[in-house]
């Protein structure tokens, strides 16, 4: 996901992501369509100040489907 508060809009994510799944919101911040993701890194390799972690959103992700499911084991 991206940080917002980090993001400085610079475009750069947008314009590397192989699949176009990066645009910007109305804060000029930039957003992922987690539907076209396929979490190939570049976005995150690329931000000049870390503001995508990968991650930390499958972290959620993954997070979420356990706590729907009762269970914390990884
Ligand atoms: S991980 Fe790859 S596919 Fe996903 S948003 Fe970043 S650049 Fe695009
Ligand atoms: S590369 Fe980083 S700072 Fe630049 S628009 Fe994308 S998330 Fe924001």
């Amino acid at each position: 996901m991206v940080d917002k508060k980090k993001c400085i809009g610079c475009g750069t994510c947008v314009a590397i992501c192989p699949v176009g799944a990066i645009s910007f919101d109305d804060d000029g911040k930039a957003q992922i369509d987690k539907n076209k993701c396929i979490h190939c890194g570049a976005c995150q390799a690329s931000c000049p100040v870390n503001a995508i972690d990968l991650d930390a959103a499958e972290a959620k992700q993954e997070k979420d489907d356990k706590t729907k499911a009762c269970s914390k084991k990884k």
